[in-house]
């Protein structure tokens, strides 16, 4: 099926700004909350939220066979479980609804009023229930930083980095859209020099800039998903924040990987890109230099997508300072291969997962996405607009990655992906 609703030439009669991230071409979905407390999945366009559950209760998609009440929900899980044509559908409908040329619904003062609103009259939502979070760590230039900062240069990618998409499993619970404020965790620490831990506040709080997937439905337990098949299930992606206690993460490490030193908070951007919507920013993945096992090579090349990524730390008078300027097409392995290596021992993937990427660093110290690397461990300070230094973040810090894709015709973008940090408890 086509996907018309990525035609480049179309118009909204909706206002969008020349530099918006949602131009008619995006058509993301998310879930938000009106002002008469309503709950309901929506998409945007411009600077206009759409109620998708008022436009259905109305009949604009009589003609796609949705069930009455699948956008009258606090998830968007029933409808990521109805696969990929459905999405297509429904984003294709949205996209001939709000053409500038159509007037079913740009004339209809009365339906307009219950179906439209202005972004500051809607709250977004976590947009899905998220039953399993995996974390990767594809990223070769961050792998590689990490490896040097912990074992030097000689022993940097451990040995299985280039023959397996590294990963471990995260904790869902504490997943929070943009703008939730973060709580510095407290936790357990052994200081430098010392040889006896301490509990209190981290003083290595730090972001990791990452995007993550979320997907369908993919398979049964006990079968695996071939790598050429894996892009059918993803649904989207969203700009991901994974926050990290560098303190915590470093003590308590060994040997089963990373625990409360992540699991305190993780963010996440409240729009779900539909890879429909990415799809004309397809890029050329880095090219693997140790042939993977076959049950991991792709017949397809242009496996990534040119997505740009930045970090910015808002301080509390205001000043933006730009940390870092990444993009997802430097990671190491794609999301196909992750989700087919994840499916391959038989786990089962289920609708509203959701895969990290792993923090995303290029090779220039400008593009790394974490102050660990930034900073190298905290042995190169950052000096901010307002004179202040950081290593790793304080509190009253605002943390905002944002993520967009640009080509000469269109402009697909993920909004931000904000959190502020308080003092610990
Ligand atoms: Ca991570």
């Amino acid at each position: 099926m086509k996907i018309s609703a990525n035609n480049p030439q179309r118009k909204s009669w909706l206002s969008v700004a020349k530099n918006s991230d949602f131009p008619i071409q995006n058509i993301p979905f998310g879930v938000f909350l009106t002002k008469d407390d309503i709950i309901t999945i929506g998409t945007r366009i411009g600077d206009s939220a759409i109620d998708l559950g008022a436009l259905h209760q109305l009949g604009y998609f009589k003609d796609i066979p949705l069930t009455d009440d699948i956008f009258l929900q606090d998830t968007l899980n029933d409808f990521i479980a109805d696969g990929r044509k459905t999405w297509r559908l429904v984003r294709n409908r949205i996209a001939e609804l709000f053409d500038e040329n159509n007037s079913e619904l740009k004339n209809n003062e009365d339906h307009k009023t219950h179906v439209i609103f202005t972004m500051d009259e809607i709250e977004m939502q976590l947009p899905v229930d998220i039953g399993d979070y995996t974390d990767f760590y594809s990223s070769k230039e961050h792998a590689t930083n990490v490896g040097i900062m912990f074992r030097g240069k000689d022993n940097a990618l451990m040995p299985n980095w280039l023959h397996i998409p590294v990963g471990y499993h995260g904790r869902s619970s504490s997943i929070v859209v943009s703008g939730t404020p973060i709580r510095r965790p407290n936790g357990q620490t052994l200081p430098v020099g010392e040889t006896q831990p301490v509990f209190g506040p981290s003083k290595r709080v730090d972001m990791e800039l990452e995007t993550a997937f979320i997907t369908t439905a993919a398979n049964k337990l006990g079968e695996s998903i071939p790598v050429d098949e894996a892009d059918e299930y993803i649904f989207g992606m969203v700009v991901f924040n994974d926050w990290s206690a560098r303190d915590i993460q470093k003590w308590e490490y060994v040997p089963l990987g990373p625990f409360l030193g992540k699991s305190f908070a993780s963010t996440i951007s409240p729009w779900i890109v539909t890879m429909d919507a990415l799809e004309p920013f397809r890029c050329e993945s880095p090219k693997q230099e140790v042939s993977p096992l076959p049950y991991l090579q792709q017949k397809r090349s242009d496996n990534s997508y040119d997505i740009k990524l930045q970090a910015i730390l808002e301080t509390e008078n205001g000043d933006k300072n730009l940390l870092s300027s990444s993009n997802f097409k430097y990671m190491y392995w794609t999301m196909a291969q992750q989700l087919a290596h994840h499916t391959s021992n038989g786990c089962n993937v289920r609708t509203g997962d959701m895969l990290g990427s792993g923090t995303l660093s290029g090779k220039t110290k400008d593009s790394y996405g974490s102050m660990l690397e930034l900073t190298w461990a905290g042995k190169e300070p950052i000096t901010l607009k307002d004179g202040s230094t950081r290593i790793f973040f304080n509190d009253g810090d605002n943390v905002i990655l944002n993520g967009y894709c640009e080509n000469e015709e269109v402009r697909i973008g993920f909004g931000e992906c904000t959190g502020k940090i308080f003092p610990a408890k």
